[in-house]
């Protein structure tokens, strides 16, 4: 029976399973990019979702005021998974001026000149900040690893070089969240193919999309040994199902909602005494 909007649980509305323990075995088979919870349809989530966003710009002003920690958010998935609808539409209601977005291309030859980690150090979000990480450096696991751009030798090192530098963050005051958008091959394929009959969508079309499309069995396996290997517990990483997208909103801004109240945050005490203040005319 569907639920009266009302009615909708209060409750965290992921599936406990979908964060994945340290170590834990993952077959993304297991895992239904299509799943909704207790949701039917998105007209069931909206009140929810305005009262999430609501709360979460309440928790950035305190971020920002307190000054003691950053968020670092980090968004993987396939093409068309929704890394972008993610970013507009759950970090739409902030405060742009303490948020940054970082778009993880194909490295230029100065970022290839360094350790895989520089580019990602370089834009870890200052304190009191949010940084919004789309793609990552988990693409030297993921595509690097599907198209063997580097030896075996090199990006199996990595995960461990990873976790290392995630708890070197983490112990500095960042703290790190990490969401797999899960979309199934079906559903990629009708939105290339939505992409495609629209003209105002063509530039979002790339050649690439249709290449990598055919890795797709290699790339979930990159990403389940990724999972496996990456989800610690200082930085665990979230299966999102992202089939439908008001879905992997309301589940994304959820878990960023749960994990910013867990961290406590007081406004700092006055430098001055405001109460004998009075202001001149
Ligand atoms: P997006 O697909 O995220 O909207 P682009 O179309 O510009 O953005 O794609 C960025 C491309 O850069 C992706 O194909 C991605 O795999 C690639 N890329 C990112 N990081 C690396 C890396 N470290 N090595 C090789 N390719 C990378």
């Amino acid at each position: 029976m569907p639920l009266k909007p009302d009615l909708i649980v209060k409750k965290m509305e992921l599936n406990p399973k979908n964060i994945v323990k340290p170590g834990d075995l993952v077959s993304l088979n297991d895992y239904p990019p299509e799943y909704t919870g207790a949701y039917e349809k998105k007209g069931q989530t909206k009140r929810r979702l305005k009262k999430l966003h609501k709360e979460l710009l309440e928790l950035q002003g305190l971020l920002y005021a307190e000054s003691q920690h950053s968020l670092l958010i980090i968004l993987q998935g396939m093409d068309t998974c929704g890394k972008d609808g993610t970013i507009r539409r759950v970090m739409g209601g902030i405060n742009v001026q303490g948020c940054d977005v970082f778009n993880f291309k194909v490295p230029t030859a100065d970022e290839l000149s360094r350790d895989f980690l520089w580019r990602a150090h370089k834009a870890v979000p200052s304190k009191g900040k949010i940084g919004i990480f789309n793609r990552s450096h988990y693409e030297d696991v993921l595509v690097v690893r599907v198209h063997n751009l580097v030896p075996e030798q090199v990006w199996s090192q990595r995960y461990q070089q990873i976790n290392d530098f995630e708890k070197m963050l983490v112990e500095n005051g960042t703290v790190v969240m990490k969401f797999y958008l899960h979309i199934s091959k079906d559903e990629q394929k009708e939105r290339l193919e939505s992409r495609i009959s629209d003209p105002t969508k063509h530039w979002k079309v790339e050649a690439s999309d249709i290449r990598e499309r055919a890795y797709w069995d290699n790339y979930m396996q990159a990403y389940e040994v990724m999972l496996q290997k990456c989800s610690t517990d200082w930085a665990p990483w979230y299966i999102i199902p992202a089939n439908k997208k008001w879905y992997r909103n309301l589940v994304v801004t959820e878990c960023i909602v749960e994990r910013l109240k867990k961290l406590d945050m007081k406004y700092p005490e006055p430098s001055i005494d405001v109460t004998d203040l009075t202001i001149g005319d």
